[in-house]
């Protein structure tokens, strides 16, 4: 490792205000320490986010509101998020091992960099962690990378459990900004597509960070359920997850939010499954109809091909699920 320093400033309008160029944000650790270990990442300066005021978890009327240096076990073990957002707290508890949620934080899981092999090796080239260099990943090891949103630049996937149920259940993040601002995002225009620039992963602009994670009330969060397929049953990536929620109502879908982990570069929501689900009566046809579109637009590139069926039988287990409870 690099050596380094660290600033640890007190409120949030300082730590956005000392950020330097090259400057990177720590919160829990649990992903930052291996990459700057393995020299993946070598910043000059670290800003520690430790010491401000973001771990507060509230629930009302209006939804869900977390601080951004929750752990993922206090979110997840939170009576209100396993009530009225239980695919939130089933995503926490799918993610990595009880000491790392215990350490990590719901902010840095959004920010979790990619398990691709070649751009945690820095041996390889990879044109995420160094561009320009080439993916090797293209024609390689890409068993558990994307089916959909790569690019001939990357195909690399996100690897987080928690932003896949935000997705699904209309979340938005708040960012701190310099000069003392804030600005909110919905998920969906936080995260980046690799394109031809697959260092840029999300919308964070120089010095901001994550500072609150808010949810929406609903009754699909409400009756939301949280599916992950792995290699094998803990401390494992997602080969393929599903986020699903229904709103059911005389036996007709009323509404429903579906969304994948695991096969694209951010988080991947599935409207025309959602679309093919609304207003039709909650029965097997039904979910199977919705589930046989979850693969549409996928594309593999040789080794995760298998994904692509996977992404289907994933969506209709995670839809019976949620439309056995309503039976
Ligand atoms: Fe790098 Fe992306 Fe290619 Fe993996 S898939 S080697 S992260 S450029």
């Amino acid at each position: 490792m690099q050596p380094f320093a660290l600033l640890r400033p007190d409120n949030a309008s300082l730590a956005s205000d000392d950020w330097l160029d090259g400057d990177v944000f720590i919160a829990g650790g649990t992903d930052l320490l291996q990459l700057m270990k393995a020299n993946v990442v070598a910043p000059r300066r670290v800003i520690d986010l430790e010491r401000l005021d973001l771990r507060h978890i509230s629930v009302d009327a209006d939804g869900l509101e977390l601080g951004a240096l929750c752990s993922m076990a206090e979110v997840a073990e939170h009576p209100g998020v396993r009530a009225g957002f239980p695919a939130i707290s089933q995503a926490l508890l799918a993610s990595a091992s009880p000491q790392v949620r215990n350490m990590g934080t719901v902010g840095g899981n959004l920010l979790q960099r990619t398990r691709c092999g070649y751009f945690r090796d820095v041996g390889f080239a990879c044109n995420k962690r160094l561009p320009g260099s080439g993916c090797p990943a293209l024609d390689g090891e890409n068993r558990e990378l994307a089916i959909f949103g790569g690019s001939t630049h990357c195909i690399a996937t996100h690897p987080s459990d928690f932003p896949v149920a935000l997705l699904a259940l209309d979340a938005e993040v708040e960012l701190a900004a310099r000069g003392g601002t804030t600005r909110r995002l919905s998920l969906a225009d936080f995260y980046r597509l690799p394109g031809d620039t697959p260092q840029i992963e999300t919308a964070i602009q120089p010095g901001e960070f994550i500072t609150k994670v808010r949810v929406p009330a609903s009754p699909m969060a409400r009756n939301s359920y949280y599916l992950k397929v792995r290699d094998r049953t803990s401390f494992a990536f997602a080969l393929v997850s599903a986020a699903v929620g229904l709103d059911v109502s005389n036996g007709v879908v009323r509404d429903a939010r579906v969304a994948l982990g695991g096969v694209g570069p951010m988080p991947w929501r599935l409207p025309h499954v959602e679309e093919a689900l609304r207003g039709q009566p909650l029965e097997p046809a039904t979910l199977q109809q919705g589930a046989a579109r979850a693969g549409d637009g996928a594309t593999g590139a040789g080794r995760n091909d298998f994904k692509i069926d996977l992404t289907r039988r994933t969506v209709l287990r995670a839809l019976h699920t949620v439309a056995d409870r309503e039976s």
